[in-house]
């Protein structure tokens, strides 16, 4: 089998910008670990916290549950220069930004740069480690209704 292209790893150090937390809008879609780990954080049930800081997405037939964000775009939890929920921040912000959908190729990787300062900067993640997210987001499953 062919290697990937990060066989040799990945440098990847966040410069804490704020960019993938903040100004544009987009989904943070969570797994049932998610709501189990973000509901204990803030000691709520899930359905309180699912209530108070959640939406429903349509997927087209299917719904998957997202963080709220607040009206400027930041993300519900951004608050005073960081994420309020870090330690039990969402898989989805915790594997970023070694998602599928940015190591398809070298280009797609490099093609973040322009978005994430991280990227291409600071620490060498190793193949086994970048696949360790890779095999993390596939066993999580999403939460879907
Ligand atoms: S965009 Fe990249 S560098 Fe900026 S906060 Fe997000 S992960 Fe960190
Ligand atoms: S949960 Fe935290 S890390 Fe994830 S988008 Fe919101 S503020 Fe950023």
């Amino acid at each position: 089998m062919q290697e990937p292209f990060y066989k040799d790893g990945l440098h990847f150090e966040c410069q804490r910008c704020s960019g993938c937390c903040r100004f544009e809008s987009g989904y943070v879609f969570l797994s049932h670990q998610d709501l189990d780990r973000l509901a204990l954080k803030l000691s709520m049930t899930r359905e309180e916290f699912l209530e108070k800081y959640c939406v429903k997405v349509d997927m087209g037939g299917v719904f998957r549950i997202s963080l709220i964000e607040k009206e400027n775009c930041d993300c519900i939890f951004w608050r005073d220069g960081g994420c309020a929920v870090y330690d039990a921040r969402p898989l989805q912000c915790r594997s970023y930004p070694f998602w599928e959908s940015q190591l398809k190729s070298k280009e797609d990787w490099e093609s973040l740069e322009s978005s994430c300062p991280g990227v291409n900067k600071g620490r060498l993640h190793s193949k086994a480690e970048i696949e360790e997210w890779l095999a993390l987001r596939k066993m999580e499953k999403l939460i879907t209704i």
